[in-house]
C-alpha cells in the first residue's frame, strides 16, 4: 500500500488549488477525483466566474479576497491561458438592498476604493445597463473577471509539475481517521496518509457524514445572450455586475468573453443530493431571466443561445465550510460555495495546505467553522 503526506478528495476548484500549494510545500500528495479532469458535473465550470472585493457578504471576507487576487495574478505568469481579467463590477439596486448597502459597507470599513453612483451617472458611464430612477449602483473598481476551466487547469498542472499524483475517475469511497492517521478507500485500492482535505463540493454531505452538515445542493442555471452591439457589451467596456432587481429578483453577468453576456439568477432548486438536482430548464427558470436580459440589459439579444446548469452547495447561513473536523484534527473539510466560492480558490488551496500540514491557517476563518451549525457529530 503507497503512503502518503497528505490525501485530497475532489479536484475541482478547492482541491485542485489545495494540491497545488501542498505539492508546491514539498508534500507527497495524492489526488482523487471522481470524474475526468475540468468536468461539468460539480460547480467549477460555465467559462467565467465574477470576484469582487466589495464584498457584501461580509468585511472578514476581504483579507481572504485580497490574497486571492495576488494568487490569481500569480498563476497567471504559470500559463498563457486566461485566468483572470479585470473590468470593474457594479452592484446595482435600491440604495437599501444588501447587495448595495452591504457592500457600501465593507467598502467603507475596509476603506477599499469604490464609488456610488446615481442611476442617472450609471446611465451615462455604462449604459448596458437600464437602472430606475430609484435604483443606485456601488462601483468596485477590483472586480472582473476569472476563467474557472483555466484556473483549474493551470492549478492541476501546477500539483502534477510540483509532484503531486492525480488520479481521475477514482472516487473515495470512504474513509477513517484515527491520531495515527488516514486510510481511504476506493473501489480498486486503499492509500494510507497522515492528513485528508475532503473538497468534494455538492457531494460533501454525503463525504462527512458522520457531521450532519445542513448542506443544501441548490442548481442554477447560466445563460449566455449574443451580442447585437459587441463594441457596448465587450469586457473593455462592460463591467460584472450583481443586481437586485426587486420581486425578489437577484441576478448577476458578466460581459461578452468570446461567447455572448453571460447571465444567471439566484433563484434555484433544492435538493439534497447532486443526483436529485433537476437539470432540466423550465419555462419558470427561463422566462425571469429572458424578460430581465429585454428589459434591463444593453446591447444583447433577447433570446439567449446557450443554457448550461451548474451545481450550488448552499450552507443555511451562506458562509463556507473550512476548517478541521471537530474530532479529527488531521481531516480538513472545504465546502466554499453557498454560490460565491470560486474567487477564493487560490487562497483557499493555501489556507488548506497549512491547516492539513498543522500551520495556523494565516486569516480568521471563525465564520466557516465546520462544527457551527450546532449539531453534535455522530460517534463513530
Ligand atoms: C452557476 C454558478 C455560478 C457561480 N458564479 C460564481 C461567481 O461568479 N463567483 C464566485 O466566486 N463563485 C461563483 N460560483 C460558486 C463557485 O463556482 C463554487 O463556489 C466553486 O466552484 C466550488 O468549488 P468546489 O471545489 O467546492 O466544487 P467543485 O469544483 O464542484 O469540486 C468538487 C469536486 O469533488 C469531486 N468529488 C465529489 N465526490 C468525490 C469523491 N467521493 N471522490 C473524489 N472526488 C469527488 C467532484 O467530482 C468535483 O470535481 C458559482 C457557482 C455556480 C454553480
Amino acid at each position: 500500500m503507497t503512503t502518503y503526506d497528505v490525501l485530497v478528495a475532489g479536484l475541482g476548484g478547492a482541491g485542485s488549488s489545495a494540491a497545488f500549494h501542498l505539492a508546491r510545500e514539498g508534500e507527497r500528495v495524492l489526488g482523487l477525483e471522481r470524474f475526468a479532469p475540468v468536468h461539468a458535473h460539480g460547480s467549477s465550470h460555465g467559462r467565467s466566474r465574477i470576484y469582487r472585493t466589495a464584498y457584501f457578504e461580509g468585511p472578514e471576507y476581504v483579507p481572504l479576497l485580497l490574497r486571492a487576487q495576488e494568487l490569481w495574478r500569480e498563476l497567471q505568469t504559470s500559463t498563457p491561458e486566461p485566468i483572470v481579467r479585470p473590468t470593474g463590477g457594479l452592484m446595482i439596486g435600491r440604495p437599501d438592498t444588501p447587495t448595495v448597502a452591504g457592500a457600501l459597507r465593507t467598502a467603507e470599513q475596509c476603506r477599499l476604493p469604490h464609488e456610488l453612483l446615481d442611476a442617472a451617472t450609471v446611465a451615462s458611464r455604462f449604459p448596458q445597463f437600464d437602472l430606475r430612477s430609484e435604483e443606485s449602483a456601488l462601483f468596485d473598481p477590483n472586480a472582473g473577471v476569472l476563467y474557472p476551466e483555466n484556473c483549474l487547469r493551470a492549478q492541476s498542472a501546477g500539483a502534477v509539475e510540483a509532484g503531486a499524483e492525480l488520479h481521475y475517475g477514482e472516487p473515495l469511497v470512504s474513509w477513517t481517521a484515527s491520531a495515527r492517521g488516514i486510510t481511504v478507500r476506493t473501489r480498486t485500492a486503499e492509500y494510507r496518509a497522515r492528513s485528508l482535505v475532503l473538497t468534494t463540493g455538492a457531494w460533501t454531505r454525503g463525504v462527512v457524514r458522520d457531521l450532519r452538515l445542513p448542506l443544501e445542493i441548490e442548481r442554477q442555471f447560466m445563460f449566455w445572450f449574443p451580442a447585437n452591439e459587441p463594441e457596448l457589451v465587450s469586457a473593455d467596456r462592460m463591467p460584472v455586475f450583481l443586481w437586485d432587481a426587486g420581486d425578489e429578483f437577484q441576478t448577476y453577468g458578466v460581459p461578452d468573453v468570446g461567447d455572448g453576456v453571460k447571465v444567471g439568477s439566484w433563484r434555484g432548486k433544492f435538493s439534497r443530493t447532486p443526483e436529485r438536482a433537476d437539470r432540466e430548464l423550465h419555462q419558470s427558470d427561463a422566462a425571469p431571466v429572458r424578460a430581465f436580459a429585454a428589459e434591463r440589459l444593453r446591447g444583447v439579444r433577447a433570446r439567449e443561445r446557450e443554457v448550461v446548469s451548474c451545481l450550488y452547495t448552499n450552507a443555511p447561513d451562506r458562509h463556507f465550510v473550512l476548517g478541521p473536523h471537530p474530532k479529527h484534527p488531521n481531516v480538513v473539510v472545504v465546502s466554499a460555495c453557498s454560490g460565491h466560492g470560486f474567487k477564493f480558490m487560490s487562497v483557499l488551496g493555501e489556507v488548506v495546505a497549512r491547516l492539513a500540514t498543522g500551520e495556523a491557517p494565516g486569516f480568521d476563518l471563525g465564520l466557516f467553522d465546520p462544527g457551527r451549525f450546532g449539531r453534535r457529530p455522530r460517534s463513530g
